[in-house]
């Protein structure tokens, strides 16, 4: 039986700021909830209660044990759309594009996680520098390997981070080692999502790696293991660099059909799918995404690491396809959201210079926006996290810009909650994160 103290409430105190609703929507103003004085009351369960002024947080819940943080910004986790596990060896290698740096540095990287106690080390490491860069939420490409995976799934329930997360598969145009048959994709894929889908706060995610390492066959499995589940999700890629696209086109691979239409051909498009990248989707394929629901997870960094192009944010928020951000290393340089939000910042206005219908100038409420609650809705995940409305998870992110020397002067120079949240977006990096709690409890405490 559950005493008395455990549904006590807590009192996080601070500079609290969310946008729980989408500034594309509703404006920039109506959208962000700043308490420069505030306070989130979670209960005992580590859910959400309510948020607002500590004053008054302060006066309906006397009883409350307050944690302060004056001094710190607390945001929403972040929510990382695309990110890879079995690449965290191998950040920053040099000068490829994605099909040759897939080649050259990522194919033999991957094929080490067949080792498991290679595997289980990267795995620790991976999601510790996640919860470190204040990342509570994470939709992560899995390992060709099932014991792999296996360790992948239990460091991230060890820091009650919410993953979705699957098996990687594909069956040509990859090494050897990296390859499963159809079949066996289906039963281990099959072995995996039965123990873990749901298990705490896991989800499991199909997750073919794309098309052209795809054979039909492979893709109809994958087809078929989506439908067994509904709140099964689809995480794969498409359309991201200008290579790949011209290869999908060619005789050996599927040239009569664009690379959406492939997908959609096999079951795969839907509100569960996700699709990373997107810089070169046609009109006709955006319209296609669009009638079917399906999600996009936007990487900047990524996208310049690898030489892959510009996003065309505005063609998406039109569509009304929802997208966040994702960090996806390796082709990204750092598992960091914040560094994310600097480059997807930079990225809008160079696209913005040469043709404003197809780019956003991002202010401080789109950038966090995107960082988590459009995350959580892009990953059907809106209701449970993303911001701090009631009956959300508490997964707060501390904030101090005083582990930064020029930052709390900067931030004395802003005349509004928009300004500071601005600067915090744009200068801001992950040695700022001081705590980070999942679900009410400590995750993460810098030294
Ligand atoms: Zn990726």
């Amino acid at each position: 039986m559950r005493n008395a103290q455990e549904f006590d409430v807590e009192i996080y105190r601070g500079y609290a700021i969310h946008v729980p609703y989408s500034p594309f929507k509703i404006g920039d103003e109506v959208a962000l909830h700043a308490f420069p004085d505030g306070g989130i009351v979670v209960n005992a369960l580590g859910t959400i209660v309510e948020t607002g002024s500590f004053k008054q947080m302060r006066l309906r819940h006397p009883r409350a044990r307050i944690i302060d943080r004056t001094g710190c910004y607390l945001i929403p986790g972040f929510v990382d759309c695309h990110v890879h596990y079995p690449q965290v060896y191998m950040i920053a290698c040099y000068g490829e594009q994605l099909l040759d740096w897939l080649n050259l540095y990522t194919f033999p990287e991957e094929a080490r996680y067949k080792d498991p106690l290679y595997a289980k080390q990267a795995a620790k490491v991976f999601f510790d520098e996640l919860i470190k860069c204040g990342t509570t939420t994470a939709n992560v490409f899995g390992s060709q390997f099932i014991l792999a995976m296996e360790e992948a799934f239990l460091e991230a329930e060890r820091r009650r981070i919410r993953v979705i997360m699957g098996l990687n598969l594909s069956d040509r145009n990859i090494p050897e080692a990296l390859r499963l048959t159809p079949e066996k994709a289906y039963t281990l894929s099959r072995t995996l999502a039965k123990k873990w889908h749901k298990r705490g706060k896991a989800l499991y995610a199909v997750t073919p790696r794309f098309a052209p390492v795809c054979t039909p066959e492979m893709l109809r499995v994958c087809g078929k293991l989506l439908a067994e589940s509904p709140d099964y999700r689809l995480h794969t890629h498409a359309n991201e660099n200008s290579g790949e696209v011209e290869w999908m086109k060619t005789k050996e691979l599927f040239p009569k059909q664009s690379y959406m239409e492939v997908y959609r051909r096999f079951g795969l498009t839907g509100p569960r799918s996700l699709f990373a990248h997107s810089i070169y989707a046609t009109p006709q394929e955006v319209a296609l995404m669009a009638r079917t629901g399906c999600r996009v997870a936007h990487c900047t960094s990524s996208n310049f690491f690898l030489g892959s192009g510009h996003f065309p944010m505005r063609r998406y928020v039109e569509a009304g396809i929802p997208f966040g951000i994702g960090t996806d290393i390796a082709g990204g340089t750092g598992l960091s959201m914040l560094k994310e939000l600097e480059r997807a910042y930079g990225c809008q206005m160079i696209l913005h210079a040469s043709d404003p219908k197809l780019a956003y100038r991002l202010s401080g409420t789109k950038l966090l926006y995107l960082a988590t609650q459009a995350g959580a809705e892009t990953l059907g995940l809106g209701d449970v996290a993303g911001s701090f409305l009631s009956g959300r998870a508490a997964d707060i992110t501390v904030l101090n810009p005083a582990r930064e020397t020029y930052l709390p002067e900067r931030m004395r120079n802003c005349s509004t909650p928009a300004e500071e949240l601005f600067v915090l977006c744009i200068a801001g990096a992950s040695h700022l994160v001081q705590e980070v709690y999942t679900g009410g409890q400590i995750a993460y405490r810098a030294k």
